[in-house]
This record gives C-alpha cells, sequence and structure tokens, in this order.
C-alpha cells in the first residue's frame, strides 16, 4: 500500500534560507509543498525549474528535483522536461522580472502552446535581488535608485496579457494567505495545459508600497463574487479591466487539449519510454530527398 505524502517528505534542512526575513517568497513555496503533499504527488515525481533572481531560489527549498536555469528561460527547460516525461509533475517558477522582463517571449509562446506544466510568478513589482529596481509590473510613477522622478513607463498586465495569449488556466493569488493559495496551485498543478499562478509576493526589504497590509486592504476577492464565471473569457478580460488585475481568485480555466494531444502521432507514454528506432526502410525513405 503507497504511504501518504506528507509536508515533512518536502521539508529541507541541509541548509539555512538565505532570503530575507518576512519575504512573501517563504508563503509560496509553504503552499506549494501544502499543494503537492495534499494531491499526494510524492518529490522523485516533481521537477521545480527556475531563472534567476531571489524567486531563482524557489526551488532549493521546495524539496523536490530541481533545474536552475538562466534569466528568464526556466518555461523553455520546464517544457523539454515534460515532453521528455509527461509523467512528471513540473513547474517552472520566477519572478516578474525574470517571467515577464527577460522571459516574456517564452511566456506568451507558452500560453498558446499549452504543454502542461504549472508556471508560479512570484510578483513582488521590484528586482529584489539586484536590491530594488523598477520591474515589469512596477506601476507608472513608482520610485526607486533608478527611477528617483517615478517610473515613466505603464506596468505590464500579466493576467490579461496570458488571457489574450491563449492561456487556459490563470489564477492569481497571495503569499499572506498560504491556505488560498494553496488551493489555486492544486487547480493549476491539475489542469491539463499550461497553467499561470501569479502571486504577489512581498519584497519586505526594497518594496515599501505594495507590502501585506496594501495586498490585504486593495485585493478584490473573486470567491465571493458569485456572479463571477472563471469559463467566460470576455468577462475575465472585463474584470481585469475593472480591477486593474488586483484580483484573487482563479480568473479563466478552459477545458481543452494540450499541446502533446494534439500531435497527430500522439503516443500516451512517456517519451522516456517510447521506442523510438525506426526500421531500417523507413530511414532510408526519409533520406532520400537529401541524397
Ligand atoms: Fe525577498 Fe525582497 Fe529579500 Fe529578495 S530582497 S529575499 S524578494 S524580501
Ligand atoms: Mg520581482
Amino acid at each position: 500500500m503507497a504511504t501518504a505524502v506528507t509536508m515533512k517528505d518536502y521539508r529541507v534542512n541541509a541548509y539555512p534560507s538565505t532570503w530575507c526575513p518576512g519575504c512573501g517568497d517563504f508563503g509560496v513555496v509553504a503552499a506549494t509543498q501544502r499543494a503537492l503533499a495534499n494531491l499526494g504527488i510524492p518529490p522523485h515525481e516533481v521537477v521545480a525549474v527556475t531563472g534567476i533572481g531571489c524567486s531563482g531560489k524557489f526551488n532549493y527549498y521546495l524539496g523536490a528535483y530541481a533545474f536552475n536555469s538562466m534569466h528568464g528561460r526556466s518555461i523553455p527547460v520546464a517544457q523539454a522536461i515534460k515532453i521528455a516525461n509527461k509523467d512528471l509533475t513540473v513547474i517552472a517558477a520566477g519572478g516578474d522580472g525574470d517571467g515577464y522582463g527577460i522571459g516574456v517571449g517564452h511566456f506568451v509562446h507558452a500560453c498558446r502552446r499549452n504543454i502542461d506544466i504549472t508556471y508560479i510568478v512570484m510578483d513582488n513589482h521590484i528586482y529584489g535581488l539586484t536590491t530594488g529596481q523598477t520591474s515589469p509590473t512596477s506601476d507608472k510613477g513608482f520610485v526607486t535608485k533608478t527611477t528617483p522622478y517615478g517610473a515613466a513607463e505603464y506596468p505590464i498586465r500579466p493576467l490579461s496579457l496570458a488571457l489574450a495569449s491563449g492561456c487556459g488556466f490563470i489564477a492569481q493569488g497571495f503569499s499572506g494567505e498560504v491556505k488560498h493559495l494553496q488551493g489555486l496551485i492544486e487547480a493549476a498543478i491539475q489542469h491539463k495545459g499550461f497553467a499561470l499562478v501569479n502571486v504577489f509576493s512581498p519584497c519586505v526589504t526594497f518594496n515599501k508600497v505594495q507590502t501585506y497590509d496594501w495586498w490585504r486592504d486593495n485585493l478584490v476577492n473573486l470567491d465571493e463574487d458569485e456572479t463571477y464565471d472563471p469559463t467566460d473569457r470576455a468577462a475575465a478580460f472585463q474584470k481585469m479591466t475593472e480591477t486593474d488585475g488586483v484580483v484573487r481568485g482563479i480568473i479563466y480555466r478552459e477545458e481543452r487539449k494540450h499541446y502533446q494531444e494534439e500531435l497527430p502521432n500522439y503516443d500516451p507514454n512517456p517519451l522516456v519510454e517510447q521506442d523510438l528506432s525506426q526500421p531500417i526502410k523507413d530511414r532510408e525513405k526519409l533520406l532520400a530527398p537529401f541524397m
């Protein structure tokens, strides 16, 4: 009989955390560990891929397989892992600078490509690791050391961008509400296709505007809106416009085939278990036009 998976299975005691005390990213790791344990997924069946930034340490502390890629490149690495072994639970994780700045091209194409991975973004509206510069989600007018007179640019709206790019699952949570965030991450992992969970995750050291209290005071709770239908794409766009994206809950979900199911030669077995050898005559036919 299989033994139950618990939070203890995901505990990492090998080294201390280097995140600042109170950093929102602690809540994101805790919610992910709880979600994986609650879904009964053992650590050896999970791979978490990160990029660069404070968020890049997410998988140091998760307690599963980990791959630390380059800045903004967690998504292509995660997609490749899922293509090679679809039986793994694959999580890509990063920050707002990592995912919506350097990696935004990968993000947009992952939305439309729909490979079955979960993408968790720790969105603190700032570059934390490099000690506090404006990021793609910083508000217009936001004052930092690089923008002493206030940011001149409008921020990216990641949820609207995901909707416009064909993302089939979009949720947003807050790292100060771990239990609620756990539910969103569970739903994202269970969704068959690319799933985005954007998390407002305060940088307590460099962002003195969007603090825990600020999010508690301003977040609109979609769960309390009984008229909201997350399968209605037009309504999701409208809600994002009305609230400026400052909401928490499941914003949009759509059932459709994921990338591998769309392929004409789809084989339900993981690639690592398939016989990829070609009969000689087929290989010769394939090569003939080039000979
Ligand atoms: Fe967290 Fe900000 Fe400290 Fe980085 S600098 S660990 S984002 S609080
Ligand atoms: Mg950031």
